[in-house]
């Protein structure tokens, strides 16, 4: 008897056994894809992972339907990294195996099939099998795995979808799709000869008989001296009201030239292509400390202050890592993030840059994930977010974790519940290759790493070419207030400092740690405020949209007119969002152009990407936003960044509110004077004499770094405590009460260790379900593994009361 072990794609424990031919053993290699049947009558796409002649004990083999793959499209180190995920996270290998792969590659019978409307089909390129279930796909908008089953009247069909896929005659539905590509902007600019007093009078004598041409000419130097901004071919077009052609006639005739700026293409242009890099002689010596420290240590951290060249460091180390054949992989904290980075990278290493994450489609991500499987030119160096990690790499040689600190390492629903960071390390050991972690504000446990010698340290101290860091100023609100010096959110002092800026043709970062116009609607008669029916939390008031909206579940209703408990028509509204700012703004600089950037208007695939590019092109003067601000972006005409208020991150209810809150503000006034002059950066605060300010202000991360571990230490937190986190959920609030206490009394009982708990979240209950967490903590010396083993047989046992069966219970294993 001849048997596979594969993983199927659900959140299911264990590996199954099912039973092939001898010819199959013989033909099947671990990391081929399998079609096997499970449940009544359900087709899967499973991994194979062994073959053996070992009959299972408790359970009948069922016989497989297909082999799809000629040759495994998994390797060996990903089995073995996702088997180390699930066992570390606590989380089914099948979780770790659907979220790993990309989508298209699992099709199974509750796949949802389309037609491709936008790819012309040559039907005599089609087998038999293809075209009737294209010609069925004519007739109907979309069939289930299922039906084409009985369509083709075969239970493996499965490979007849991969290739229909291939050929871009069908697409699964959870596909969206979205075609803004990153904007490419026409700029034109004087020529060089005519640049000049001289020169332009000259030009103006030659243009004398040519009114309309001459007329351009002198609207572009009007331009050019009040906003001293490049100038678009639209903006002179429509100030001179003049068309476009004649300004095509002034390119022909080279008065002006023109070029493009910021998109990813642009950069890519030949003339900087062999752009090389010479390394300041902080980051070359960064360098060489980075080789060093390589040779004894897997990890190391680059602690560089904010605009220190980070990026340009990693270059120069990718390039070698890349003569010597490995693979690179590189991994950004935010999706967004990577078409600024690709086109940096793309100057130096062409085509051999690959990208992958979520937010591509599923084409482009098989795409992907053959060229890394192939060692293909084209993915020698991968940039992407978390998922990129779990692509078919080969032969790593060095993994970069950038801005490593980020919280959006970590994945949080569903599972796998895993820490990219971590993960990557323990990846990047299974490979033998070097991981280097940057930041200018490395998480505690990370510094913590280093100081315990498990990770190398090496830092870079001054910015690319020594520019100073911002001068941080502090506004003590409370005294504006005091002495009504206050405009809507602005004190004067930083009403001032963005007039300054804005007249100097720099641009201006606000940062306000909430999104929407205002958190609360408050009645003034009787005080209530309108709370969202599904979850304990009230409603977010949207001025624009004239809405109320809940930030947990996305409940909306238009803004009440009048309290709805006692009728009053007086309704105020409390705390204020990046909404709110933006309108403030709009109102005291209106000939000025203000954007925004929070979760509100970065959706789409290109949201956060279009705000970028209008930044960064200087079309828009102010930017708004979230602590998606703080992620690395590198601008480079920014004079200003104000903090509008800094306290809603200190008083935070979470351990790392002080952590977060130096990082974010660090990291926020990075943003500013990045190129040759110093920045200033604006902090509001009432409590102008708050420790973690005074640190900001003085870049002191190693005070704060010292305190904080102090505290930590005290109160029983990473890094001296690991903490498992569980997380109960139901709609039934009595039931979900009894189940948690009954699993914090057992886990206390079994455990011997802090057991916290079981409390309810700030926001108790979210889409009409219940919540209760429980925090275990284990102190470092603590075998971890046989805690789980304990906590893992509390669940089983809790699982087998029939009455808490329903409860849903989440494992985050290091809860961050
Ligand atoms: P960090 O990531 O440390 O904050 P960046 O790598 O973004 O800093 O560098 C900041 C800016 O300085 C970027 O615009 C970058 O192109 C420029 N820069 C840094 N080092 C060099 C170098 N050696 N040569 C040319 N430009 C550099
Ligand atoms: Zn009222
Ligand atoms: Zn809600």
């Amino acid at each position: 008897m001849f048997f596979v072990e594969v993983i199927l794609p659900l959140a299911l424990d264990k590996t199954f056994t099912y039973q092939v031919s001898e010819a199959e053993f013989y033909f099947i290699k671990p990391g081929m894809r399998i079609a096997v049947p499970f449940g009544k009558s359900k087709v899967y796409t499973a991994l194979a992972v062994e073959v053996h002649q070992n009959k299972p004990l408790l359970y009948e083999a069922k016989e497989i339907h297909e082999i799809i793959d000629e040759k495994p499209i998994a390797n060996h180190y990903q089995i073995k990294h996702w088997f180390w995920i699930a066992e570390y996270y606590m989380c089914s290998i099948g979780e770790v195996y659907k979220s790993a792969v990309p989508s298209a590659l699992l099709l199974e019978s509750e796949t949802i099939i389309l037609k491709n409307k936008e790819n012309e089909v040559l039907k005599s390129e089609l087998s038999d099998d293809e075209f009737l279930v294209y010609e069925a796909l004519e007739k109907q908008n979309s069939l289930k795995v299922q039906d084409i089953i009985a369509i083709l009247n075969k239970k493996t069909i499965l490979p007849i979808l991969q290739k229909l896929l291939a050929k871009g005659v069908i697409y699964l539905q959870e596909e969206v799709k979205e075609n803004y590509k990153p904007k490419l902007i026409r700029f034109v600019r004087l020529h060089q000869q005519y640049d000049n007093e001289n020169g332009l009078k000259e030009l103006l004598e030659t243009l004398k008989n040519a009114h309309k041409q001459r007329e351009v000419v002198l609207k572009y130097f009007q331009l050019k001296a009040s906003t001293k901004k490049p100038i678009s071919v639209k903006q002179l077009s429509e100030t001179a009201e003049a068309s476009n052609s004649i300004i095509k006639a002034l390119i022909d005739k080279e008065v002006f030239e023109e070029y493009f700026l910021q998109t990813d293409r642009t950069d890519f242009l030949a003339e900087n292509l062999q752009k090389e890099i010479i390394l300041s002689h902080a980051q070359n010596k960064a360098l060489e400390e980075i080789k060093q420290s390589f040779e004894t240590k897997n990890t190391t951290l680059l602690f560089g202050v904010t605009s220190s060249g980070k990026t340009e460091v990693y270059i120069e180390l990718i390039k070698e890592y890349l003569q010597k054949g490995r693979q690179v992989l590189y991994l950004l904290p935010e999706i967004a993030l990577t078409t600024q980075l690709v086109s940096r990278l793309r100057k130096h290493f062409g085509n051999e840059v690959a990208v992958y994450h979520s937010k591509y489609n599923q084409n482009e991500r098989i795409e992907v994930w053959n060229q890394v499987l192939n060692q293909s030119e084209k993915a020698k160096v991968v940039i992407g977010a978390r998922s990129a990690l779990f692509l078919p790499f080969q032969d790593l040689g060095l993994i970069l974790v950038d801005e490593e600190y980020e919280q959006t390492f970590k994945q949080h629903d569903p599972a796998p519940r895993y820490h990219a960071r971590d993960t990557a390390i323990v990846l990047g050991e299974m490979h033998k290759a070097k991981i280097l972690l940057g930041s200018a504000t490395p998480s505690i446990e990370t510094y913590f790493n280093t100081e315990n010698q498990k990770f190398g340290l090496v830092e870079l101290t001054e910015r690319y070419q020594k520019t100073e860091l911002p001068k941080i100023e502090i506004v003590d609100l409370k005294d504006k207030h005091f002495r009504k010096k206050m405009t809507g959110h602005f004190s004067d002092t930083l009403l001032e400092e963005i007039t300054n800026v804005l007249e100097n043709g720099e641009q201006v970062i606000l940062f306000q740690n909430r999104r929407g116009f205002a958190p609360i609607l408050e009645c003034l008669t009787c005080g209530h405020i309108p709370q969202c029916p599904n979850c304990d939390v009230s409603l977010t008031y949207h001025k624009q949209k004239s809405q109320i909206r809940c930030h947990y579940c996305g409940y909306a209703i238009a803004k009440p007119m009048h309290c709805h408990a006692c009728q009053s028509v007086e309704l105020t509204t409390k705390g204020f969002g990046t909404e709110q700012i933006q309108l403030e703004l709009e109102e005291l600089f209106s000939d000025k152009k203000i954007i925004r950037m929070d979760r509100d208007t970065t959706g789409g695939k290109f949201g956060y990407e279009k705000i970028i590019d209008s930044f960064k092109t200087r079309e828009s003067d102010i930017l708004v936003g979230t602590q998606m601000l703080a992620k690395g972006l590198d601008f480079d005409n920014v004079g200003l960044v104000g903090i509008l208020n800094a306290d809603n991150m200190l008083y935070h209810p979470d351990f790392r509110a002080f952590e977060r809150s130096f990082q974010l503000m660090t990291q926020v006034s990075g943003r500013a004077g990045r190129s040759e002059k110093q920045g200033k950066v604006i902090i509001q605060t009432y409590n102008p004499t708050h420790p973690i300010i005074q640190k900001v202000i003085k870049n002191d991360y190693l005070s704060m770094y010292k305190q904080e571990l102090t505290e930590r230490q005290t109160f029983e937190y990473p890094p001296y405590f690991r903490l498992i986190k569980l997380t109960l959920k139901h709609r039934d609030f009595e039931k979900l009460r009894d189940g948690s206490m009954w699993l914090y009394q057992s886990l206390k009982n079994t455990l011997g260790l802090p057991v916290l708990g079981p409390e309810e979240p700030p926001v108790g209950r979210i889409r009409n379900e219940y919540i209760r967490t429980i925090l275990i903590k284990i102190p470092n010396n603590k075998n971890l593994k046989s805690v789980k083993e304990i906590i893992s047989k509390n669940l089983n046992s809790f699982d087998a009361i029939s009455q808490f069966r329903s409860i849903k219970v989440g494992i985050n294993v290091d809860f961050y």
